[in-house]
């Protein structure tokens, strides 16, 4: 039997109603607040990437689908979003003012599939670009929280910090060294890797090990210098006007020099080790890497398999039932009940036809089941008439009347 690939998975049944429920209010609350859809390919060049996320992260050095086309070119199915979406800001050219732009959709990473990691994974993520301003931070930060407290997420972590600009990290990263190399025998094997080459890294370490001797390492917040200072804690007194509940955690850091000042990353403890249900943060010398003008931005992430789990195991969402379900027996009466369907759809009525053909008592056991307030009966007598027999569901009350009339009912 073929089935599906490690770490991909089958969207269906009573799972699909959260998928589009999370949807609907994300596409919503963006729209409210004048964000722009984008849909860029799920295949790039494999050099987007590498440049755009780094070749120090462990998305490009182990993560990627990547593989030569029959022109041997290299390609890549995207891992995440924001290089697609700034490779399309610069080659549209976007620029002048303020472009906030949104995604959704599918990203692929071989990793080690547990609960909440897969290979084949779909992220809901904006990009606001153009703005340097700490309330395009606030804005975005408080976007994202919004999403999660609509959708009526509980028990959620807003975690915050800055990395400063690129002269306040390199001097952070110094002291990473200093602190780290003493350790080096002790750290696990990437993380010895990440002292060479990326020692800000190291912080994410998911080792025990190297987390206990992370505990007393150098804390980014006393290498900021004033202005990065000041900043960040203007995007902290913002974020406390709107709302929005976060704790500082200096040790969340992006590792590579495109990624400026704000951090932040939103968590949920009822996931276990996939905690992180959303990752974000500035990067305001991104859109230069990747050969555009100077641009400020800022933007988040969503791994939309953790926020189902969430909602799942916090909520019941119902499938939508029909209004009415259509059963029908005998030629004339099917062909009848397709007419009744078609101009009940077009007064857009929730309806569902049966097409079984099979004995009435079955059919009208289908309609049962399928929630439908009442059951539409059609048979020769009906067809005759120009009527129908409605069943009330319900309360089992059965009526005749013409489709005018239940449609005056249903819609009055
Ligand atoms: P993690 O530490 O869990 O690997 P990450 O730092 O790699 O996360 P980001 O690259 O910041 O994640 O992506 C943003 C969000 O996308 C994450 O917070 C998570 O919710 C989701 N995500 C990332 N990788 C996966 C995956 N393999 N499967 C499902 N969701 C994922
Ligand atoms: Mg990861």
């Amino acid at each position: 039997m073929i089935q599906t690939l490690r770490g991909t998975k089958d969207i269906y049944g009573a799972e699909i109603y959260y998928w589009q429920h999370l949807e609907q209010v994300a596409r919503q609350l963006l729209q409210q607040r004048s964000y722009r859809e984008i849909r860029t390919p799920i295949l790039e060049m494999t050099e987007l990437f590498a440049r755009g996320i780094g070749e120090t992260t462990d998305i490009v050095n182990k993560e990627m689908y990547t593989f030569l086309t029959k022109g041997e070119e290299s390609v890549t199915l995207r891992p995440e979003g924001t290089a697609g979406v700034v490779r399309a800001y610069i080659q549209h050219k976007l620029y002048g003012g303020v472009q906030r732009l949104w995604y959704m959709g599918a990203m692929f990473r071989y990793e080690r599939p547990q609960k909440g990691r897969q290979r084949q994974f779909h992220q809901l993520g904006v990009e606001l670009l153009g703005s340097s301003d700490p309330r395009a931070d606030a804005e975005v930060i408080a976007l994202a929280y919004t999403i999660l407290q609509t959708l009526g997420l509980k028990d959620l972590v807003v975690s915050l910090n800055s990395v400063g600009d690129s002269t306040d990290r390199d001097q952070y990263r110094q002291a990473l060294v200093d602190y780290f190399t003493p350790y080096r025998a002790d750290l696990d094997p990437d993380s010895q890797q990440r002292l060479d080459r990326n020692p800000l890294r190291i912080l994410d370490s998911k080792d025990p090990k190297t987390q206990a001797i992370c505990q007393s390492a150098p804390n980014i917040l006393d290498y900021l210098a004033q202005p990065s200072r000041q900043r960040f804690e203007r995007v902290q007194c913002l974020l406390e006007d709107l709302g929005v509940q976060y704790k500082l955690d200096p040790r969340l850091v992006r590792g590579l020099d495109y990624y400026t000042h704000t951090a932040f990353e939103i968590q949920s403890q009822d996931l276990g080790a996939q905690s992180a249900v959303c990752g974000g943060g500035r990067y305001d010398r991104l859109v230069a890497e990747l050969g555009g003008p100077d641009t400020p931005a800022v933007g988040w992430a969503m791994g939309l398999e953790r926020l189902i789990l969430l909602l799942e195991s916090q909520q019941t969402i119902t499938p939508p039932a029909p209004d009415f379900y259509i059963v029908s027996r005998g030629e004339k009466a099917e062909g009848y009940a397709l007419l009744v369907w078609q101009r009940l759809c077009q007064a857009q009525v929730r309806v569902e036809l049966d097409l079984t053909g099979a004995k009435f008592d079955k059919q009208l056991k289908r309609a049962d089941q399928s929630g439908a307030k009442a059951a539409i009966i059609l048979g020769d007598s009906e067809v005759e008439n120009g009527t129908l027999q409605v069943k009330w569901l319900g309360e089992g009350r059965q009526e005749t009347m013409t489709v005018e009339q239940l449609l005056n009912l249903t819609l009055s």
